[in-house]
């Protein structure tokens, strides 16, 4: 957290790399006759080397930190047998919490349609994007087994690698001291991990400004409607799910009031906005529910930062509609199988997404992967993402507020009384 200062730096440079990226590229293609310069030494050149190093930089990241992020995630689901009932429960809730997010986002994208109109399919034509072939139900679903892991990790199988890091984890908690070392390589690397993501998104402002001017380089206006249309989908989907889809949740498995709950999280979702980082909210979160909510930190203090960890339905809102946003920007027809993918990738990517700033858009490519969608999309939503990325975050800790709330309430360790006393507005 030391760092956060830092971080909403490194968003505004992402922004300014937009913005600047998107002048430069339409000067390029209003202002600047065609010329060697300009196409072959510029467009073709520069930009087109520096945006796809960048690219090939976060995809660098994504099976390792995709890996050791889900055997640490599912040493931490591996607790809660501990907590018997209540954590398969939990996990449950999450699960499906973080399906009927994606399932909200996929809706809300193809009613706005945020890609259409940008016909990124023609420009990157030339640029061999590489297409997964399709294949039939029962071989995606055989596909998920790996019959060799290394084959996996090498080929980015994403669904064979998270099989497998998900099964890691689980032994790991099993043999628990037995394999401390192995547990502790782990988490530690995960560390490692992390800390490179968070030196390649140095590079992004430098990355997005090329990959941006080239896009506006080829495109003109055409790009910005259809950016301003994904961010949209994006803030309606995350509006939805929070004041809809957890407030009849609540409602209707606790008979609790969803405004008194929404009014009393407020800050705690402000909190959560202004630092776009789950893990930071885990004490206010617990303190809010426990105070003002009257929920029991014998439930709190295990879903919460479990909650933290594994259940990002905010992140996968974000994730859904950029799926859409990139299928119809490249001009590729998804199916049915395809979406349902999409919902099965997505919640696993929302356990994989470590509750810090930006993590969801490099989780981002193993979605993307799963139904074969060009990389490069996500260089066009990157620069408008921190204010997705604080808006999903308070998303991600509501959800889990409200599955806390729902469990604890089964369990009879809701105070009525604390919930509906009236609160004093007491610093946070
Ligand atoms: N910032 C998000 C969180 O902390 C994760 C993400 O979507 O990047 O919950």
């Amino acid at each position: 957290m030391k760092n956060e200062k830092k971080k909403i730096g490194l968003s505004s440079q992402i922004f300014i790399g937009l913005i600047g990226g998107a002048i430069v590229g339409l000067i390029f293609n209003y202002l600047i006759p065609q010329s060697y310069i300009r196409d072959v030494v510029f467009v073709d050149g520069l930009f087109y080397i520096l945006g796809q190093g960048f690219i090939r930089l976060m995809q660098m990241l994504v099976v390792p930190l995709v890996f050791c992020s889900l055997v640490c995630g599912s040493m931490a689901i591996g607790d809660t047998k501990q907590l018997g009932k209540v954590g398969v429960r939990t996990i449950i809730f999450y699960l499906i919490t973080t399906a009927l997010a994606i399932t909200v986002a996929l809706s809300v994208a193809n009613i706005i349609n945020p890609g259409i109109g940008l016909n990124m399919g023609n420009i990157q034509a030339a640029d061999n994007v590489t297409v997964a072939t399709k294949t039939s139900f029962s071989q995606t679903m055989l596909n998920i087994i790996p019959t060799n892991i290394f084959y996996g990790l090498t080929n980015g199988k994403m669904l064979q690698v998270i099989f497998f890091a998900l099964f890691v984890g689980i032994i790991l908690t099993r043999l628990d001291d037995k394999a401390s070392t192995v547990s502790n390589f782990f988490s530690e690397f995960n560390d490692v991990m992390m800390e490179m993501t968070m030196l390649v998104m140095k590079a992004a402002p430098y990355g997005v400004f090329c990959l941006i001017a080239r896009t506006f380089a080829s495109t003109g206006f055409s790009a910005f409607v259809p950016m301003l249309k994904y961010m949209g989908s994006v803030l309606l989907a995350l509006f939805v799910q929070c004041f809809f889809v957890y407030t009849i949740l609540l409602k209707t498995s606790t008979g609790l009031s969803p405004v008194v709950f929404i009014k009393k999280f407020f800050p705690v979702m402000a909190f959560a906005f202004s630092t776009a980082t789950s893990n930071a909210t885990i004490p206010l979160s617990i303190e809010t529910l426990k105070d003002k909510l009257g929920v029991s930190k014998k439930i709190s203090s295990f879903t919460i930062p479990l909650g933290a960890t594994i259940n990002m339905d905010g992140t996968s809102i974000m994730q859904g509609v950029a799926v859409v946003f990139a299928a119809q920007a490249y001009g590729i027809d998804l199916s049915m199988l395809d979406y349902l993918t999409v919902i099965g990738t997505a919640t696993i990517a929302s356990i994989g997404t470590a509750g810090v700033p930006s993590v969801g858009l490099i989780t981002l490519t193993m979605v993307f992967n799963s139904v074969g969608l060009p990389i490069e999309a996500i260089a066009l939503i990157m620069g408008i993402d921190r204010i997705l990325d604080m808006t999903r975050t308070a998303v991600n800790i509501t959800g889990d507020a409200i599955c806390t709330t729902v469990i604890a309430n089964s369990n009879k360790q809701v105070d009525k009384d604390t919930f509906y006393k009236k609160f004093e507005k007491d610093a946070i």
